[in-house]
Order: C-alpha cells, then sequence, then structure tokens
C-alpha cells in the first residue's frame, strides 16, 4: 500500500476533460495525487446528445455524490416508437424495454449535463489547462517528459490518455488508429433541428433496410430535437472524414426518395450549425498501457453507440484505474492491476454489438421484418430481466 505521503509526491497527466478525465482526475486527486489536465477544446464541451449511464457506472456517480444531481437531470422518457418507410407506427414501447435498462435506477442525460456535473467536483481541485494537447511523450526510467503544442515542457509519474476514441496521446504513442479500430458497418449523423413535429419526451426511428432516422425530443414541444441518421455503408467512408461538405453529400445520396420527414430532417442537416459525423466502430488495444502511459475510457475500449455503454466503461474504468494507482506503489502493478480487474467488463459490453446490439438498425429486409416481429412481441410482453454485462462488475470500495 502506497502511504499518502508518497502519492502525493505522484504527478499525473490526464488529456481530454470529457467524462473518463474528470473522473479519473476526481478519484486521483482524493487519494493524495497532483493532478494536471489538458483538454483540447477552450472549455468543457457542453451540449450534445443523450447518454446512458447505467448499472455498475450509477455506483461510480453515487460515490462521487453526483447521482442526485444526474437523477434531476434525467430524462425521462415516455416512448419509443418504430416506424416504418412511410412513417407508419410498427410499435411502441418504453426505451428501457427496448435497452435492458432498470426503471427508476439507470439514468439517461444529456452529455454536456454529465460532462459539467463531473467538471465541477473536481474543477478547484486539479490543474486544468485548456486549449492545449500533448505534442511529444519522450518516458524515462524517472517519468514522462511532456511538450505541448503551446510550447510547454513538463515531465510527469505518470500520463493518462482519456482523449476518446480518435486519442491523439494513443497516436503519439503507438501510431496511427486503424491497428486498434474495429469497423462496424455504420455511418452517422448527428445534430440538432428545430421541433416543427411538436414532440415532447419521446423517440420515433424510422427504418428501412440499411437506414434508419431518429427524432428525439429530450425536452418539451418547444425545445430542439436531436436527429440522428444511420445508415449501413459496407466499407468505411474514410474520404468523407475530414470533409463536413462530402458528409453532407453522402447523408443526402443515402437519404434521397426517403419516405416520411425524412426530407426535412435531412434539410435540416444541411441548415444545423453543430453536425457531427462519424463511423461506428470500436477500440480494441491489445494491452491498455506502455510503460508510464495508460489509457482509460474511449481511448482504450470505445463500445461504440451500438451498445450504449461508452459513458458507463468510461466512469468504471477511470474509477478502477485510479484505486489501482492508488493502491500499487508503482505504475507497472498498477496499470496491471487495473486491466485484469477492469478488461472482463469492457469485454462483455463491448461484445453487446455482436449479441444483437445492431438489431436497431438491421441491413436487410428480412432482419428488419424479424426485428419488427421481436419488437411487437416485446409490446405484447415486456422483458423484465436487465442486461447481465451492465452490471457485470461488482465495483470495489475505495482505496483507502
Ligand atoms: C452519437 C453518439 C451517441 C452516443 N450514445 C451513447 C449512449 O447512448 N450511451 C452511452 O453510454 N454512450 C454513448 N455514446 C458514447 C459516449 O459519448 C462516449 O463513450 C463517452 O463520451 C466516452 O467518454 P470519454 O471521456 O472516454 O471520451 P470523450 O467523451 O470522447 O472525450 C474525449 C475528450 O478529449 C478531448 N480531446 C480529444 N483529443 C484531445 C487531445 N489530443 N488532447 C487533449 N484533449 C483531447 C475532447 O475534446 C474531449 O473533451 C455515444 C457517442 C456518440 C458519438
Amino acid at each position: 500500500m502506497t502511504s499518502q505521503s508518497d502519492a502525493a509526491r505522484r504527478k499525473v497527466l490526464i488529456t481530454g476533460a470529457s467524462l473518463a478525465g474528470p473522473t479519473l482526475a476526481y478519484w486521483l486527486h482524493r487519494y493524495g495525487f497532483a493532478v494536471t489536465v489538458v483538454e483540447k477544446a477552450h472549455a468543457p464541451r457542453g451540449g450534445g446528445y443523450p447518454i446512458d449511464v447505467r448499472g455498475t457506472a450509477i455506483e461510480v456517480v453515487r460515490r462521487m455524490g453526483i447521482l442526485p444531481a444526474l437523477q434531476v437531470a434525467h430524462i425521462d422518457t415516455g416512448r419509443f416508437t418504430f416506424l416504418d418507410a412511410d412513417g407508419g407506427e410498427v410499435a411502441a414501447l418504453h426505451p428501457y424495454a427496448v435497452a435492458g435498462s432498470i426503471a427508476g435506477q439507470d439514468l439517461e442525460v444529456g452529455r454536456g449535463d454529465l460532462t459539467a456535473a463531473l467538471y465541477e467536483t473536481v474543477r478547484d481541485d486539479v490543474e486544468f489547462v485548456f486549449d492545449d494537447s500533448i505534442d511529444t511523450l519522450d518516458q524515462h526510467e524517472r517519468g514522462v517528459d511532456v511538450t505541448f503544442r503551446s510550447g510547454g515542457q513538463r515531465t510527469f509519474d505518470v500520463v493518462v490518455g482519456a482523449d476518446g476514441m480518435h486519442s491523439g496521446t494513443r497516436k503519439v504513442l503507438f501510431g496511427p488508429e486503424e491497428q486498434f479500430h474495429r469497423y462496424l458497418g455504420y455511418g452517422f449523423a448527428v445534430f440538432t433541428m428545430p421541433n416543427t413535429l411538436g414532440l415532447s419526451r419521446e423517440l420515433l426511428m424510422w427504418n428501412t433496410p440499411g437506414r434508419a432516422a431518429a427524432l428525439y425530443a429530450t425536452g418539451d414541444a418547444d425545445d430542439d430535437l436531436h436527429a440522428f441518421l444511420n445508415f449501413y455503408q459496407p466499407e468505411q467512408p474514410l474520404h468523407v472524414l475530414r470533409d463536413p461538405d462530402a458528409q453532407r453529400d453522402l447523408v443526402a445520396r443515402t437519404y434521397a426518395g426517403a419516405g416520411w420527414e425524412v426530407a426535412s430532417i435531412v434539410e435540416a442537416m444541411h441548415q444545423a450549425d453543430d453536425l457531427f459525423f462519424d463511423t461506428a466502430g470500436q477500440i480494441r488495444m491489445p494491452s491498455w498501457s506502455s510503460g508510464r502511459v495508460a489509457f482509460v475510457g474511449d481511448a482504450a475500449y470505445a463500445p461504440s453507440f451500438l451498445t450504449g455503454q461508452g459513458s458507463s466503461l468510461a466512469l468504471v474504468g477511470a474509477y478502477m484505474l485510479a484505486r489501482s494507482l492508488a493502491t500499487h506503489g508503482n505504475h507497472v502493478d498498477a496499470f496491471a492491476a487495473y486491466e485484469r480487474d477492469t478488461r472482463e467488463f469492457v469485454t462483455m459490453n463491448q461484445a453487446l454489438v455482436d449479441k444483437g446490439g445492431a438489431r436497431l438498425f438491421p441491413t436487410t429486409a428480412e432482419a428488419l421484418e424479424q426485428r419488427n416481429a421481436t419488437l411487437r412481441d416485446l409490446v405484447a410482453m415486456p422483458a423484465t430481466t436487465p442486461q447481465p454485462a451492465h452490471s457485470a462488475l461488482v465495483l470495489p470500495a475505495p482505496a483507502p
């Protein structure tokens, strides 16, 4: 066990101030580490789509004291309605029946609300550096020399990449993302749009084979909608990833001629100033650390939105990594313990994509018909068992 005075001398640099970064910072500060968080944006990113906090991750936010605030921010969506090609209703269910979540326990909150709640817990206790990122890392026996894009240079005992799926820290250390990326066959666009349909606290999803268009009203009829277009692309459309005009063109071509409200959703995408486009994929690293540098959250094991477990893995992973660093006197043992105690949980949740995580987005007429039949069965007899993967890790007590 490391004494508090030993730990106090250990300096940790975390890259990324979204979910995993501030969670890790909170716990490391509590264990006596000197923590710096570097974030490339000029402030914690607000806004954004709704995300889930479920199972084991609920215990993490409870232990951080922010569960009551998140319960207030909880988006209490009453209905998830599936629509056919012409907009006719296929089935209407409670959203939790689809996701295997536990009503009254699991949470769905705006991504910005969760980021803000996490940041508030630690903003006055650790050093946050915005508008900057790591340029180079040089590891040696006594620490890691880091140069920042802004030009500064500092030395830390440990560096943790919590900078998301497309982690720049991972790239600096290991090279291109492709070696860790598992493409899952879909491209998607998310953006907000005016609530011309007057929807309130409900989710509508239109499907044809290989194409989905969802409108999510997380607030009242006068609040904007979250629009989500997800479509099958057997080959990853790498050529559009850094080109917003090409992304809009690809989406518009894919949805040409679609029924229901899809034409107006695509039109809204052209007007949106917050379009986020990416492909569905996972990060799978054979090891989550190398020397004095480790990874957490999406940077190490993004499970993709198809599992709805990215936020929960980020929260739980950060808790486990901090605890391992606090209970082991050196980074080698700490990183080994973090991986040994957390990997099975991560693997189970990443595997949800192979166990039907993509069933909401069938790519053939036959698969769509099967999905619709399953949904109608769920309406007749709602499933009562939560998804076991969500709670597969029993959170150990915080380090003393
Ligand atoms: C459309 C969509 C829907 C989703 N839906 C859900 C859902 O329903 N449920 C769910 O649980 N999850 C969902 N997710 C996933 C969830 O958003 C992520 O898993 C989660 O945010 C991961 O947190 P993180 O802190 O690891 O990384 P991120 O949230 O990606 O944060 C990374 C941070 O690092 C910063 N950064 C990036 N590069 C650098 C750099 N080089 N230097 C410094 N800082 C850097 C970024 O600005 C950002 O603040 C969804 C994701 C998407 C895209």
